[in-house]
């Protein structure tokens, strides 16, 4: 078990895992510099964490890179890489109370929440990839002459993968289970605001008998230890999920080191469309999950909400109503629906955008203000009458502020969906089923829900269009990023 820095008398939570591991030991950074993780509910420091910096990445790709050119990890058996994801699984299981207390600590979402779907679909991520561990193979290919030829698909080899605060569990399960499963080993930063989920997960992983070098955590932060793993010229491939800025730099270190292969998951505007044929309060109950759930800190949010004239009043009457009846508060209160915004810069940021609603004349609905005194709460916002040049319908907010915005026909509603340079997700609610694959098929998006939202499977794979990202994550799709085809043609 690791040692823990500098952790606070009273915690709802044992935290074991705060220094990097490399080579299944957990050990201080090179320079010995800690940061502090902070409890967004409060605004306190929750407990110092080792600061990996380039020399600490330098280690941990040594380490990956003998645990998959030399070491025990290239010759174990497929089967076997099923089994270890399989027994990782029934660990976080059996871990999920404790898992989803580090989540509503660290990030500041709903522990019920954090169980119920970042704990849960992290075991299920787990066990999906486990099920591909020894089903990833190659074909035999009927090329002219008097040849044998097949393909291999093989691991790419060390992959840096690099994620966010928002799902920080699952996130990291979204990019370590495809790559454990299919032979790659790993080198992992978590985001500065919320690496603690991560940590104890390593830890499981040493627990559940994965060999030295497989997976290296390094938390810390991205210009240092982030960008020295992006432009490591040992590392194979990078897998970054994170905002659209810093994913053009991902692609930029790529390119300027030794063309690492990339896949990005980047943000977000995404529009869901309504139209009056639509069960109103259905549609409702969706756009509100669509845009509110974690806190509006979803790539995916629904930020953008069309809603067809003939409704548009009742719908925006009812939407202010729903938003109203979401309880804000302490994150490990049952009744709580909504906790903190993840730090203070988040915070600030939405309530920019905030204010930019108010000034640009787009109508308050309801909220616009922090809740409380400290922490980093934000009331659930519903803003009417935007405009699509406005900045709240523009860029990403990632915070709980809704925008609700007219249209008159289906034609002219794709068009300004389209019209954004993001292309994550989208969705349409319509009792018109010609309608609805119209929609789908015309909007310019990687994921498109029908009269649902936030529909997020293992099994189906997501990722963007256009500037929300280069690549797949999850399903068939997403294993296929982890692999590298080889041909063999043998001459007979
Ligand atoms: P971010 O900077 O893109 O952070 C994502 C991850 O990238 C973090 O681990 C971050 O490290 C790392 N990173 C930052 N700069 C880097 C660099 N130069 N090289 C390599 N890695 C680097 O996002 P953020 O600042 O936390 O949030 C800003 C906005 O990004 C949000 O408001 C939202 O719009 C968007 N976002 C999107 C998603 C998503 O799921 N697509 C998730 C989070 C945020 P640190 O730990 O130092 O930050
Ligand atoms: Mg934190």
């Amino acid at each position: 078990m690791a040692s823990v820095m500098n952790q606070p008398a009273k915690s709802p939570v044992a935290i074991s895992a705060t220094k990097l591991l490399i080579n299944n030991r957990w050990i201080n950074s090179a320079s010995g510099k800690t940061f502090a993780t902070v409890n967004p509910s409060t605004g306190e420091e929750i407990c110092q964490v080792a600061e990996a910096d380039a020399p600490d990445v330098e280690q941990a790709v040594r380490a990956a890179r003998a645990a998959f050119d030399r070491g025990p990890w290239r010759k174990t058996m497929a089967s076997e890489r099923g089994r270890l994801l399989n027994k990782l699984a029934d660990l976080i299981e059996k871990h999920a109370d404790e898992l989803a207390a580090l989540e509503a600590l660290d990030n500041g979402k709903p522990l019920a929440v954090a169980k119920a779907v970042d704990v849960a679909a992290t075991v299920g991520c787990f066990r999906y990839f486990a099920g591909w561990a020894d089903k990833v193979h190659g074909k035999t290919i009927p090329i002219d002459g008097d040849f044998f030829c097949y393909t291999r698909m093989e691991p790419v080899g060390v992959v840096g993968q690099i994620i966010p605060w928002n799902f920080p569990m699952l996130m990291a399960a979204w990019k370590l289970a495809p790559a454990l499963a299919t032979g790659n080993t790993v080198v992992m930063k978590p985001a500065e605001q919320t690496p603690l989920s991560a940590l104890r997960i390593g830890e499981l992983i040493v627990e559940a008998g994965f060999p030295e070098g497989v997976v290296n955590l390094l938390p810390g932060y991205g210009p240092t230890a982030g960008a020295a793993i992006a432009n490591h010229m040992d590392v194979d491939k990078v897998a970054f999920t994170g905002s659209t800025e810093v994913g053009h730099l991902i692609m930029e270190a790529a390119a300027k080191s030794n063309l690492k292969r990339v896949t990005l998951e980047l943000g977000g505007k995404s529009p869901n469309i309504v139209f009056a044929d639509t069960d109103i309060d259905e549609a409702v109950e969706g756009a509100h999950f669509g845009l509110f759930f974690n806190h509006g800190q979803c790539c995916c949010a629904g930020s953008r909400v069309f809603v067809e004239e003939k409704i548009y009043d009742k719908f925006v009457e009812k939407s202010g109503a729903r938003a109203k009846r979401r309880t804000v508060g302490d994150p490990f209160d049952p009744k709580t629906d909504q906790g903190p915004q993840v730090d203070s810069a988040q915070f600030d940021k939405v309530m920019g955008y905030i204010d930019s609603g108010r000034t640009q004349g787009a109508k308050l609905v309801c909220g616009g203000d922090r809740v409380g005194e400290r922490g980093y709460f934000i009331q659930p916002t519903v803003f009417a009458d935007v405009k699509d040049d406005m900045k709240i319908a523009q860029e990403e907010i990632f915070g709980p502020v809704m925008s609700i915005i007219p249209f008159k026909s289906a034609d002219e509603v794709v068009d300004r969906a389209n019209n954004t340079t993001y292309g994550l997700a989208a969705a349409v609610w319509t009792r018109d089923i010609s309608k609805a694959h119209s929609i789908a098929n015309s909007v310019r998006a990687g994921t498109v829900w029908v009269n649902c939202y936030n529909v997020l499977d293992t099994r189906a794979p997501f990722g963007g269009f256009k500037q929300s990202g280069i690549g797949r994550e999850l399903g068939e799709y997403g294993l296929q990023q982890y692999t590298e085809i080889k041909t063999v043609t043998v001459k007979l």
